[in-house]
C-alpha cells in the first residue's frame, strides 16, 4: 500500500483541521481500510475559550459520519481534559458516556465512541481503521506472533476489548508499559489498527506503513495471492423465482420486507465451493463493526428457518444480563450457496449493497488468514455485544415510518421508465423509500436521478427472451418484485411468478392512456384476485401524465391495501369510459 498524500492538495488546506479532514478522506477513500462509517480520526488543537484563555480541544470524528466524505464540520470539538479524565472511571455505561461527551462538547454533535482513546494518546493526530490486511494477519490462531513478525517494535498489540472506555483503558495500559520512540501505532486484536503522529502527514503515513508491512508479511508467507474459481458454462444461473423465494423467506423471518442483492465472481464462487466453507464462515466477522450489516455469520444454503432458530439460540446463550433493549431480528443478512454465490439482504439498496461489499472484503480477509494460518474470530458473546449496541437499526427506521419510507424494503418495476409518465412515477416511488427498476428504451438516463435505489434496465422490445433477461437483472439487483406499474398489461404474465413471491403483497397499477384496454383490465383483475395480487388502474389524458403517475404509485400504497379492480380517472370532467 502506497501513501496517497498529495502536496498540492495538502497545500490547499487552510488549517490543521482541514488537513485532518483531508487525510481522513484519504483513508476513507480506500475500502480496504474502512467501509460504511467504520474507523475514526482526530486532531488536538489549542484555541481560546470565551474568556480568552487557551484551551486544548479534541476534534474527533462525529458518530455516523463517514471518513470517505468527512469535512471539518463533521468533527465534534470536545474539551480534551474533560474527556481524557474519563479514563479514571472503572466503568461507564454507554448512556452515561454519551452524557459526559455531551457535557464536554463545544457544540451539539455525537463524538465517536472511541473519543477517550483518542484523548489519552499523546499525539496531535490519531487514526483508527479496520484495515483488511492487518485483520487478515491478526485474526488467526497465532495472530500475536504473526503481528510481532510483521511489525517488530513499531506497533504494540492490544487484546480485544469492547469499544469505548474498556478499549481505551486497555490501550492506555499497553502504551504506558511498552511504548518507545519506535512506536508508530497499535494493533487492536480482532478489531483494527491505530496509528498516530505529530503532523497530519506523519500520522496518516504511519497508518499506511503499518498496512504496507502487513501486506509485505502476507506476501512473504505466500498468503497474499488469492485464486478464484470460474463458474463453468454448464452451471446454470439460479432462477429468478428461486432468488425471490429466498428473499421472501428472509423477509418473513425478519418481520419486514428486505431487498436482496446478488454478487458472483470467481473469488466468491471459489470461496463458497471450498470444502471447509462451513468451519471458516461460521467463525464470525473480521471486526465487530461488520456484524452490524452482515450479522455474526452467513447462512450457508437456503434454510432460513434453521438459521433463525440458531440465531435465537445465539442471543439466548450470549446476551449479557445487563444488555440494553435488543432489537435484533433473526433473519440472515448474508447467504452463501454454490448456486447463488453471495446474496446480501438490507432494508434499502444502500444497506444491501453495504452488506454485500463488506462480506466481499470478509471473503478476502478469511481467505488470506486461512493461507497464513487458521482464521479465528472473536467469541460469539463479544460479537453479540456489538450487534446489540449498534445493530437492529431497521427497527428505528421502521418505527419512524412516515410517508417518506412507507415502501422501505420493497421493490417496484416501472415500464416505459423514460416516458413522461414513467419519470414522475419513479420519483414518487423513490420518495416513498422503494427500490425501483425502470425498463428503459435505451435513451440516456437522467444522471441527477442516480441513486443505488434506482436501476435502469434497457428493454426496448416485448420479446420474451429480452423480458426474461430484464427480470433476471431486476432480481439480481434487488431480489424480487412487489409492485409493477405498467401501461402494458402483457407485462403482468412474466412478472406474475415474482409478484406471487412478494413478502408483502404483489400489486399492479395499470396506466391506461385515454382509457385504453379497460375491458381486459377488469378481466385480469378478476384473474389476479385468485393469487391475492391487487390490480388497479388509472386512466388519464396525455396532458395529465404527471398526476396519473403519482396516482399509480399511490395505488400501490397502504391506503389502497384493500382495493382491487378499481379504475381511477384523472381527467376530471372530460370523462372517458
Ligand atoms: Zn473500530
Amino acid at each position: 500500500m502506497k501513501s496517497r498524500w498529495n502536496e498540492t492538495e495538502a497545500a490547499r488546506c487552510a488549517d490543521a483541521l482541514a488537513l485532518r479532514a483531508y487525510t481522513s478522506r484519504l483513508l476513507g477513500s480506500d475500502k480496504s481500510l474502512v467501509m460504511h462509517g467504520g474507523g475514526n480520526t482526530s486532531v488536538k488543537l489549542t484555541q481560546p475559550n470565551l474568556f480568552g484563555e487557551s484551551e486544548d480541544i479534541l476534534y474527533v470524528k462525529g458518530s455516523g459520519s463517514s471518513l470517505e466524505t468527512i469535512q471539518p464540520s463533521d468533527f465534534v470539538p470536545v474539551r480534551l481534559a474533560g474527556v481524557r479524565r474519563l479514563i479514571e472511571r472503572d466503568s461507564l455505561s454507554s448512556r452515561r458516556m454519551a452524557e459526559e461527551f455531551g457535557a464536554q462538547a463545544l457544540r451539539p454533535g455525537v463524538p465517536s465512541i472511541e473519543s477517550i482513546l483518542h484523548a489519552i494518546l499523546p499525539y496531535k493526530y490519531v487514526e483508527h481503521t479496520h484495515a483488511d490486511t492487518v485483520l487478515a494477519v491478526a485474526n488467526t490462531v497465532n495472530g500475536a506472533r504473526h503481528l510481532q513478525s510483521a511489525f517488530g517494535d513499531r506497533a504494540l498489540i492490544v487484546p480485544y476489548h469492547h469499544s469505548g472506555l474498556a478499549l481505551a483503558k486497555a490501550c492506555a495500559a499497553v502504551f504506558t508499559a511498552q511504548a518507545s520512540s519506535r512506536t508508530i501505532g497499535m494493533v487492536l486484536l480482532h478489531h483494527g489498527v491505530l496509528a498516530f503522529g505529530h503532523s497530519a502527514r506523519e500520522s496518516y503515513e504511519h497508518m499506511i506503513a503499518l498496512v504496507d508491512a502487513a501486506e509485505a508479511y502476507l506476501h512473504r508467507q505466500d498468503a497474499w495471492t488469492l485464486s478464484g474459481l470460474s463458474r463453468e458454462a454448464k452451471d446454470a444461473r439460479p432462477t429468478t423465482a428461486a432468488i425471490a423465494a429466498l428473499r421472501r423467506d428472509i423477509s418473513s423471518a425478519a418481520g419486514f420486507p428486505l431487498l436482496l442483492t446478488r454478487r458472483d465472481d470467481p473469488l466468491i464462487h471459489g470461496f463458497v465451493n471450498r470444502p471447509d466453507a462451513a468451519p471458516i464462515t461460521q467463525q464470525g466477522p473480521a471486526t465487530p463493526h461488520h456484524a452490524i450489516f452482515t450479522k455474526r455469520v452467513p447462512l450457508l444454503g437456503v434454510d432460513v428457518a434453521a438459521f433463525s432458530a440458531q440465531y435465537r439460540q445465539y442471543i439466548q446463550e450470549n446476551r449479557p444480563a445487563t444488555a440494553e433493549e435488543c432489537f435484533l431480528d433473526p433473519a440472515p443478512r448474508i447467504t452463501l450457496t454454490p448456486e447463488f454465490g453471495l446474496c446480501a439482504a438490507g432494508i434499502s439498496a444502500h444497506h444491501a449493497n453495504a452488506a454485500a461489499e463488506i462480506y466481499r472484503h470478509t471473503i478476502e480477509i478469511i481467505s488470506r488468514a486461512s493461507l497464513l494460518d487458521t482464521y479465528q474470530a472473536l467469541p460469539p458473546a463479544e460479537i453479540l455485544a456489538a450487534e446489540i449496541e449498534y445493530g437492529g437499526f431497521e427497527h428505528a427506521l421502521l418505527a419512524r415510518r412516515t410517508p417518506a419510507n412507507r415502501w422501505l424494503g420493497e421493490i417496484a418495476l416501472v415500464a416505459h421508465a423514460d416516458s413522461p409518465v414513467g419519470q414522475p412515477c419513479i420519483a414518487a416511488l423513490l420518495e416513498g423509500g422503494a427500490a425501483v427498476a425502470g425498463l428503459e428504451r435505451g435513451t440516456a438516463t437522467d444522471d441527477n436521478r442516480w441513486t443505488p435505489a434506482y436501476q435502469g434496465i434497457t428493454c426496448a422490445t416485448t420479446d420474451k427472451n429480452t423480458r426474461e433477461r430484464a427480470l433476471e437483472q431486476l432480481v439480481d439487483t434487488f431480489g424480487g418484485l412487489d409492485m409493477l406499474i405498467t401501461d402494458d398489461l402483457s407485462l403482468i404474465e412474466p412478472c406474475l411468478p415474482l409478484l406471487k413471491l412478494s413478502p408483502s403483497q404483489g400489486r399492479v397499477a395499470f396506466l391506461s392512456p385515454q382509457g385504453q384496454a379497460l375491458t381486459v383490465f377488469h378481466q385480469t383483475a378478476a384473474t389476479l384476485a385468485a393469487d391475492r395480487i391487487r390490480l388497479n388502474a388509472v386512466s388519464y389524458a396525455p396532458t395529465e401524465s404527471e398526476q396519473a403517475a403519482r396516482l399509480a404509485a399511490a395505488l400501490c400504497g397502504p391506503l389502497f391495501a384493500g382495493t382491487s379492480g378499481a379504475l381511477v380517472p384523472v381527467h376530471g370532467f372530460n370523462l372517458v369510459s
